[in-house]
């Protein structure tokens, strides 16, 4: 016998005869002996729905009253549900996330979880219910210490679904779609996507914050944070689907369920080098050139940033390990000599890292790692985000007194704090999924100034307003007058915000300016075993190239490689790199 916490999305409760459907699934398993917590969304389209008539009436209605109406939507559902279970002879009770005790932050729209007090959960299943809770909400305690509805943020039944599971100690989260499990891309886009029967919760946090809809980013960082056994299956069938793997498995502290501390591990590696290569062509293929040729010298890249520039040509920074300096400069040159475009090289750096499933959705955390980097009068040299991960390039001379720096900055000890780690080879593929943003839009900001402190007061004032950005592309070519260009990837809803946030900011560097680029996808490969293998970034360029696509924009981190091209290519370019890993096979 196990307790099991089921989740069941809108399409797989959307109308009269699948809420039965589920209902009779739920009485099989309740039958086998589980004891049973469901977590059901609202019906369909109903989300949806109910936001479009608020719309109706205002433009930008208050947050509070958009969380009182779209959290009707699982109210209906679990009284459904409830319904059918008794029908069938199960005895059932449904719960909003009031009654159940699903405790968040005020934040309306995308509260975070801080605790579920689950003795009324406890007692019920002690007589043998089966609980069924509304997804997506909960309740924040006022300052005058009355109780608001708060949701979660769209998509966030499966983050109540995996929150219960942690907070009840539950043998397994499992979440019930209309797809198979965790596929290599979306099928709606691609038709050949594949199922993966296992995935890290690291590459699924990559690719659930890069596009992959099927799971709610904050619902694997829960998994991940606290080793909860998580599956996704279909509704439609009793096919095994797909198993989410951890390593950790904390226990839940004082500072919430959801707000655990959000970094926990910083690392140094010393002996990097950094090539930096500009003014190449601005055209399809030349990316895949180089990186091809670095490849077949068996050269292991690791960060790849490219930013486009006024006057169409491109610049591309990468950093490898030292001892593949020479042999990676040759090679650059070989191919430089017929495409044009300058080579530097810079040897004696180190990559400083910050590590945690909670940097995701936190904009203050990479600001506070600039902030700290810069106020040791330390100049960032290159930078590079991720969902779990930021880094930044850093003179190695200065290294460890970065290290000490962000270590105290983040409260972390001597077990959380590494020098030149040793990679392990896990065995993961270099490629495990691929995913498609187009929620995204991208903006730089023109000759800002070249100087410790630039990249941490353009963050520090995006965070404080809660945008996230994504992406953040720091230029190697300077102006004439020493300053440089910075580029952010971020939702497309942060744009107006994200202008009018800078606006005092850059008022204070003469010249400098804020400048939308056109509309843009982005495209990403995740797999853990991508720093083990070489070429992978190479096979990637050449795909897109191959489908005669321009790359505007490459960022990639340890376990990503992604790539900002132009709107409309979007579907072409994901279609190409997944035929390019065979993830089709
Ligand atoms: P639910 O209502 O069950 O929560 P969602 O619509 O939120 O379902 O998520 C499931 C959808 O996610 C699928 O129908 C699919 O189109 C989309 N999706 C995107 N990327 C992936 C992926 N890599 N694997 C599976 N599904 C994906
Ligand atoms: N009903 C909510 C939404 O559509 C929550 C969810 O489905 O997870 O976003
Ligand atoms: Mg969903």
């Amino acid at each position: 016998m196990a307790l099991l916490v089921q989740k069941f999305g809108g399409t797989s409760v959307g109308n009269v005869e699948r809420i039965k459907a589920v209902a009779e699934r739920i009485a099989a398993s309740k039958e086998q002996g589980n004891d049973l917590v469901v977590v059901v969304s609202a019906m369909g389209d109903t989300t949806n729905e109910l936001t479009a008539l608020a719309k109706k009436i205002s433009a930008h209605p208050p947050n509070r009253e958009m969380d009182m109406l779209l959290s009707t939507g699982e109210q209906v559902s679990i009284a459904l549900l409830s319904i059918a279970l008794n029908e069938l002879g199960i005895p059932a009770v449904s719960m909003t996330g009031t009654q159940v005790g699903i405790v968040t932050e005020s934040a309306h729209g995308k509260a975070r979880i801080l605790e579920i007090k689950t003795d009324r959960i406890k007692a019920l299943l002690e007589e043998g219910q089966v609980v069924v809770v509304a997804g997506f909400q909960g309740t924040s305690l006022s300052s005058g210490g009355t109780a608001e509805i708060t949701t979660l943020g769209r998509g966030g039944s499966d983050t109540s679904g995996v929150a219960l599971a942690a907070a009840l100690n539950a043998d397994a989260c499992e979440i019930y779609t209309d797809v198979p499990g965790v596929l290599s891309t979306d099928p709606r886009k691609v038709a050949e996507a594949r199922l993966l029967e296992e995935i890290s919760c690291d590459e699924m946090l990559e690719l659930a914050s890069l596009g992959a809809a099927v799971l709610h980013p904050r619902a694997v960082e829960i998994a991940r944070n606290y080793g909860i056994t998580l599956f996704v299956r279909s509704s439609w069938n009793n096919d095994s689907g797909t198993k989410l793997t951890s390593q950790s498995n904390r226990q839940i502290g004082q500072e919430g369920l959801e707000l655990g501390r959000p970094v926990d591990g910083v690392e140094l590696l010393e002996n990097q080098a950094v090539i930096a290569i500009s003014h190449l062509p601005d055209l399809p293929g030349i990316a895949a050139q180089l990186f091809e040729e670095l490849s077949k010298g068996n050269v292991n890249v690791d960060l790849i940033i490219q930013s486009t520039h006024q006057g169409n040509s491109n610049d591309i920074t990468f950093t490898v390990d030292q001892e593949n300096l020479e042999k990676a400069r040759t090679l650059s040159k070989s191919v430089l000599q017929t495409i044009g475009g300058k080579i530097s090289a810079e040897d004696n750096m180190s990559k400083l890292s910050i590590s945690g499933a909670g940097i995701m959705g936190r904009p203050g955390i990479a600001a506070t790692l600039f902030d700290t980097i810069s106020r040791s009068g330390i100049n960032l040299r290159l930078i590079a985000t991720s969902e779990v991960k930021v880094s930044c390039v850093i003179d190695k001379d200065l290294g460890n007194k970065a290290l000490r720096a962000v270590s105290s900055s983040f409260e972390l000890n001597d077990h959380q704090t590494f020098i030149n780690p040793i990679q392990v080879n896990n065995n993961c593929p270099e490629v495990r999924g691929v995913a498609l943003d187009t929620d995204q839009a991208q903006l730089s900001v023109i000759h800002v100034p070249n100087r410790p402190g630039t990249a941490a007061s353009l963050c520090a004032a995006m965070a404080e307003s809660s945008i996230s950005v994504d992406a953040i592309v720091q230029s190697e070519r300077q102006h004439e007058d020493g300053s440089r260009d910075i580029s952010f990837i971020l939702k497309k809803d942060n744009l107006d915000q994200a202008q009018k946030v800078l606006g005092p900011l850059l008022a204070q560097w003469p010249g400098a300016n804020v400048q939308e680029g056109p509309a843009i996808a982005r495209i990403s490969a995740v797999g853990a075993g991508m720093p083990n293998t070489a070429g992978t970034a190479g096979r990637m360029f050449r795909a897109i190239a191959s489908a005669g696509i321009n790359i505007a924009m490459i960022a990639t981190s340890e376990i990503r490689t992604s790539c900002v091209i132009a709107e409309e290519d979007g579907l072409a370019a994901l279609k190409a790199v997944h035929k390019e890993f065979n993830l089709d096979k």
